[in-house]
């Protein structure tokens, strides 16, 4: 039955003047492209966050500016050498400042309302997980986390009572379409690739790709690591995996389709012949500010799209003959195991090579699927039951990855 006061609760002209205290956030990765993007999200909406934490990697004097920029109580920086210049960028500011991966943890865990995953790579992993552990609410940008120990993270969250709120672009499209629908009732789960740079170049063109021409995005700005994987399809194909662990649903019910306007980042079809596209704009705030104010919502600064002005959508299937990192993630997602914890792991080795210009854009791929292979066949891969165990993994595939490049 409702009550006199459930009536006074629920009333708008109350809630018009309820005091809302502002969300506490933890920011990890705050220094990247997302860090970038959370900034303008908050600012652009006063009085609806605060910051409790920032963590960054390497650069400090970059993420003292963003610290006093978000007036954050608490600044880490992964690189102990790199503490004296956030400690010097801080000097004047009341912002504690700590180095090293506890000091990561320590901003993870840092009474937050709300943690924002955005570390790149398999660094991101202890910290999103001792987040998880701690049954916080999560914003996941980070894929490596679910793509490197997916089974073990989503068991802790729900033994944790953690909830994990996607904040990758198209898992954040597919979250808003399955909305409280019955995950059993969808048919087929699709996430678009907007085809990368190289979406009409033949397999010959691509294998001699530069480092300029594979950092040129058509459609997103982003890191380095994640623009290059977005040239190789195997940004797709880490995502895939995610979206398997995120909504539970089995490898041969996901699929990828190229959209080169990127306007529709995720699409589910239910088994009734509904087909329900997310929609949004190229850019990064809006899966970030639906994340920031869920279940809110709050402007974002982005505008949705004019699809008059845009004309037209197109679609086509992707490319595995030329794309076949995307082929050999679904191949790892289908092995399961540690199988794309490796993946994952050489991947990230091989991107590094490729950037500093130890290797062509074609070799990524071989090294790839050379360190996936032999591990498999030296039983290297059994389904991590930790994250040590998922670390342990991690680390082999990397040395040995390391290891053919020499
Ligand atoms: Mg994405």
């Amino acid at each position: 039955m409702v009550s006199a006061a459930d009536l006074v609760e629920f009333s708008p002209a109350f809630a018009a003047t309820r005091e809302v205290p502002p969300r506490r956030l933890a920011i990890l990765g705050a220094t990247g492209s997302i860090g970038g993007s959370c900034a303008q999200v908050i600012a652009a909406a006063p009085g609806k966050f605060s910051v409790v934490s920032v963590a960054g990697g390497r650069d400090g004097a970059a993420l003292a500016r963003r610290a006093i920029e978000l007036g954050a109580e608490f600044a880490a920086i992964a690189d102990p050498a790199s503490y004296a210049d956030l400690k010097a960028g801080l000097s004047g500011s009341n912002v504690v400042a700590a180095a090293g991966p506890e000091a990561i943890c320590e901003a993870a865990l840092r009474e937050a309302d709300l943690v924002v995953s955005a570390i790149v790579g398999a660094a991101g992993l202890e910290p999103t997980f001792a987040a998880v552990e701690a049954g916080r609410t999560v914003a996941l940008a980070n894929k490596e986390t679910l793509v490197c120990a997916g089974a073990v993270v989503m068991e802790t969250a729900a033994r944790a009572g953690a909830f994990l709120l996607p904040m990758d672009s198209e898992h954040n499209a597919l979250f808003q379409a399955i909305g409280s629908r019955d995950p059993d009732t969808i048919s087929v789960m699709t996430i678009t690739a907007s085809g990368g740079p190289f979406r009409e170049w033949s397999a010959e063109r691509i294998a001699k790709a530069t480092r300029a021409e594979a950092l040129a995005h058509p459609n997103w700005v982003m890191g380095p690591k994640v623009t290059i994987d977005s040239a190789s399809l195997m940004n797709k194909g880490l995502e895939l995996i995610e979206a398997h662990f995120l909504f539970g649903v089995p490898p041969e019910r996901l699929d990828v389709v190229v959209h080169p306007q990127s306007i529709v980042h995720g699409l589910i079809a239910f088994i009734d012949g509904s087909l329900i596209a997310g929609m949004a704009s190229p850019d990064m705030r809006t899966p970030i500010a639906h994340c920031l104010a869920y279940p809110e919502r709050i402007a974002s600064g982005v505008r949705g799209p004019d699809l008059a002005a845009l004309g037209r959508l197109t679609f086509e299937r992707a490319d595995l003959d030329r794309f076949p990192a995307l082929g050999l993630a679904i191949d790892a997602l289908k092995t399961g195991g540690g199988a794309t914890t490796a993946l994952n792991a050489a991947n990230e080795v091989a991107v590094a090579a490729f950037l500093d210009g130890r290797i062509g854009f074609g070799d990524i791929v071989r090294l790839v699927e050379r360190t996936v292979r032999s591990m498999q066949a030296s039983d290297e891969l059994r389904p991590p039951e930790s994250v040590a165990q998922a670390l342990a993994i991690h680390h082999a595939a990397g040395e040995r990855t390391r290891r053919h490049l020499s």
